[in-house]
């Protein structure tokens, strides 16, 4: 087994995820996994950044799939014992023109964004050594997106005692109640993505207490960020940053210094704390 530090970025083919291994390999002290749900696209990848010099090493990783998951779980524990740095990126989002129906916006969003990430969580945060980082992507738009859902939800959502039980159960209920089309009396905001990453920041804050609670010493930070309006596939060329901006936040949360003790269960945006 080996003992060199390992990183893994999820969907990393591309986009944000590709700027964070890229920097990753510049500034990480290990071994530094880009993964992708396609392996053609994640090796064409890899070959991209070893012409800039730099060495990833590739992994297949689909999110939506547990099997998938389990496989690089079991990679991570065979070949390393656990990994040091998880940043879970991957994410998708309809596009504002998209004439998909709602309800099919939000249950493919939500399994993705929310479940997708969380099954990941499930799977590799068990295996996270001592010292580790874990950043999850977030995204700006959280704030509207509460501010669009009613006084109950946002005050379940802003408690410091939702548990994650509770949270699955809301991001379940939010799909079935645009399948039923009564999500807006029902309190919710009309983003299928805007709830998908409030799911992921709600949870971070979750996961984050759980390390306190259960892994106390270990010294596990864990937060939630948004990288910015970034020129990717997802945010179109209009934005105002480059990948590789958008992943300094990300970057700075997983590289924290050893005897760093915090950020730890907050959300960030520019590497400063945010309030949401
Ligand atoms: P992007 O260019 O569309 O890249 C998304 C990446 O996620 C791609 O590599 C994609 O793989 C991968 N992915 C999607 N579904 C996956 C799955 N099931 N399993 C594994 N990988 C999967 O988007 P981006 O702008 O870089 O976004 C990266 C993250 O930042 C996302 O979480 C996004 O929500 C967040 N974010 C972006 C912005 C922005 O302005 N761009 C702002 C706030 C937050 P494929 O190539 O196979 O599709």
């Amino acid at each position: 087994m080996s003992n060199t530090p390992v990183a893994v970025v999820t969907g990393s083919n591309k986009g944000i995820g590709f700027a964070i291994v890229r920097a990753l390999c510049k500034q990480f002290p290990g071994d530094v996994y880009l993964t992708a749900r396609d392996t053609g696209r994640g090796q064409e990848a890899v070959a991209k950044l070893q012409e800039e010099g730099l060495r990833a090493l590739f992994h297949q990783l689909d999110i939506d799939d547990l099997q998938s998951i389990r496989a690089l779980r079991d990679f991570l524990k065979e070949k390393y014992g656990g990994l040091n740095v998880l940043v879970n990126n991957a994410g998708i989002a309809f596009k504002v023109k998209d004439t998909t129906p709602f309800a099919v916006q939000a249950e493919v969003t939500l399994k993705t964004n929310f479940f997708g990430t969380r099954n990941v969580c499930i799977e590799l945060l068990p295996l996270v050594k001592p010292y580790g980082k874990v950043v999850n992507v977030s995204s700006m738009v959280i704030n509207s997106a509460l501010r669009g859902c009613s006084q109950e939800l946002q005050q379940k959502f802003r408690s410091d005692t939702i548990t994650e039980d509770e949270l699955v159960k809301l991001m379940t209920k939010f799909v079935e109640d645009t399948k039923k089309s009564v999500h807006e009396k029902e309190g919710w905001p009309n983003t299928a993505y805007g709830v998908s990453k409030i799911g992921v920041t709600v949870l971070s804050k979750i996961q984050a207490q759980m390390l306190n609670e259960k892994r106390k010493g270990d010294h596990i930070l864990l937060n939630s960020c948004c990288p910015g309006w970034v020129r990717t596939d997802m945010a179109g060329p209009n934005a105002t940053k480059s990948p590789d901006e958008g992943a300094e936040t990300p970057v700075y949360l997983a590289l924290l210094p050893s005897d760093a003790d915090g950020p730890h269960g907050q959300h960030l945006s520019d590497k400063t704390v945010q309030t949401w």
